[in-house]
């Protein structure tokens, strides 16, 4: 195999970058040329790439973001311009493609592969929530982030005495909102539908400000509820005047982690590798029992997402 495509996909994900340059890294070792299409299928389709080589991507591996760009495409979801480009990749020789992405990317890269052109998925997403892997690259980046900015918060409310409801993303998934809250002894975690249950948390509160806690601290998935609806419940019902936070954006921001970083390195040259010893039509890598797999695309994208629970 002489030629290898890498591009990101939907949302990005701190740690995509270190893939990016372990894959790198693994071509030249190989004499391998790497392409890497820019703004996620849109570069695909537009044949709009730059060669990577290890003295460029080194530089970008310890950042968070992407090198190469992301972008949603319209355009690659009709099958007849999917159709179209796989010819042309393999009119140039190009035989094989790592796809770093959520879900909706994982779509992509089953559309590929069911055209057999050998695609490798790699999960690159801060919500956790591909089906089958214990872990997905850039979420323990945003765990931390949020950690961060619930520390920065709490000194505040401890101060105010505030009852303050923190909504993180996740999407449908309630991974960082669980993993979060756990680390933060939240005195509530709304990480599922089942977890929205406003008398509860009420008396969760009463106890909580029975011990004489300062502050009381509720972590919300954004796929729950949002802050706002949350507050304008609460404060409805019980008349409390809580203090909300949607953290958006940052949370995706920053260095990846250490393990963003490894994991990142693990799964490129994984992809890597897979691709140039041609063995199988495709994959998806994941994470199980602690250790790189691969899986089966169609598998992975025909279960359902369970939440990941913090060493349960
Ligand atoms: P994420 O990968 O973060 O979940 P999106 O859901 O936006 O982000 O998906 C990223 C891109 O993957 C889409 O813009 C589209 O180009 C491609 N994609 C999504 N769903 C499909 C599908 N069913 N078939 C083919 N391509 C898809």
């Amino acid at each position: 195999m002489k030629k290898i495509g890498i591009l990101t996909s939907g949302g990005d994900a701190p740690g995509m970058n270190a893939a990016i340059n372990a894959i790198t890294w693994a071509g030249a070792k190989a004499g391998v040329e790497i392409r890497g299409y820019q703004e996620g299928y849109n570069g695909l389709i537009d044949n709009d790439y730059r060669l990577l080589e290890p003295y460029k991507t080194s530089h970008h591996a310890n950042l968070g973001g992407t090198l190469l760009g992301s972008s949603r495409s319209e355009r690659f979801m009709e099958p007849e311009i999917r159709e179209k480009m796989v010819e042309r990749l393999r009119k140039e020789g190009v035989e094989g493609l790592v796809v770093i992405g959520g879900d909706g990317s994982y779509r992509g890269a089953q559309a590929l592969t069911r055209l057999g052109f050998p695609t490798v998925a790699i999960p690159g997403t801060i919500d956790n929530d591909i089906p089958l892997t214990e872990l997905t690259l850039g979420f323990k980046t945003a765990i931390s982030n949020v950690i961060d900015a619930i520390d920065k918060i709490a000194t505040a409310s401890a101060s105010h005495s505030f009852v303050f409801v923190v909504e993180v993303m996740g999407r449908l998934a309630g991974d960082i909102a669980l993993w979060t809250g756990t680390a933060a002894f939240a005195d509530a975690i709304i990480a599922t539908k089942e977890d929205y249950d406003l008398e509860a948390i009420h008396e969760k509160i009463q106890f909580s400000k029975a011990q004489h806690k300062r502050y009381q601290l509720i972590v919300l998935a954004e796929g729950v509820a949002s802050a706002d609806e949350f507050k304008e419940e609460m404060d409805a019902k019980f008349g409390y005047e809580l203090r909300k936070l949607a953290l958006g954006h940052i949370q995706r921001g920053g260095n990846p982690s250490v393990d963003d970083r490894i994991l990142g390195k693990l799964f490129g040259e994984r992809a890597f590798e897979y691709l140039h010893n041609d063995e199988g039509p495709g994959c998806a890598l994941g994470i199980k029992e602690n250790k790189v797999s691969e899986m089966d695309i169609e598998e992975v994208l025909g279960s359902k997402n369970e939440i990941n629970r913090p060493y349960q």
